[in-house]
């Protein structure tokens, strides 16, 4: 049997932090690991930015639930699973995707998980563990399935690269450029192709 993995933000749903910030209009929060490489230290800053505007759990949930999939993610998402098992490997929080899961019918996702105290409070975030994505890969073929996956960035390549097959999806053209091995494609239609050539199964569109 085959699985499909697919990465989450850019490929699904767009990248919610930066949707986050516009939505609030808090600046610092557009901040990503170009801006502070170390993961630890804009996670502490993003927290204690939350603390500061007194955004609990219930608030950065209602304006996530305003942000919407990317156009045709829903579609494509159905069209998978009619023809694979479809797991979402992430590196998103529960708390943050939750909104958007919804819209999307609620695929199986393994992602991080924020802390919360009983006030609603983000205290603290937990990686599920290092190196996630690629981690499961290697369990899952170690479950005897043919994995293929897509990400559009660096935190999928080792996810692609441990895969049976790997895609890269809407990525930048640096990734695309460094990372030849893998066809890039940027339309879920073309998506959708590329899953059929991956798969030793006979599907058509
Ligand atoms: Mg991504």
């Amino acid at each position: 049997m085959e699985l499909a993995c697919l990465d989450l933000e850019g490929v699904l749903i767009p990248e919610i932090w930066i949707k986050f910030a516009e939505k609030t209009g808090i600046e610092e929060l557009k901040a990503t690991t170009r801006d502070i490489p170390c993961y630890d230290e804009l996670m502490t800053m993003r927290l204690g930015v939350l603390a500061k505007h007194n955004l609990g759990l219930n608030e950065i949930q209602e304006v996530i639930s305003t942000l919407s999939p990317l156009d045709g993610a829903k579609e494509f998402v159905d069209w998978l699973r009619e023809r694979f098992q479809v797991i979402i490997l992430s590196d998103t929080f529960y708390e943050f995707a939750g909104p958007l899961m919804k819209q999307l019918g609620y695929p199986t996702l393994f992602c991080h998980k924020l802390g919360v105290d009983e006030s609603g409070k983000v205290v603290d975030y937990k990686i599920r563990q290092p190196n996630p994505k690629r981690q499961s890969i290697v369990a899952f073929k170690s479950l005897y399935y043919r994995t293929i996956a897509a990400g559009d960035s660096y935190n999928d390549t080792t996810m692609l690269a441990e895969a049976d097959a790997g895609i890269l999806f809407k990525s930048p053209q640096n990734v695309i450029d460094e990372f030849p091995q893998y066809p890039a494609v940027h339309t879920y239609e073309d998506l959708k192709k590329e899953f059929i050539k991956a798969s030793d199964r006979n599907l058509t569109l």
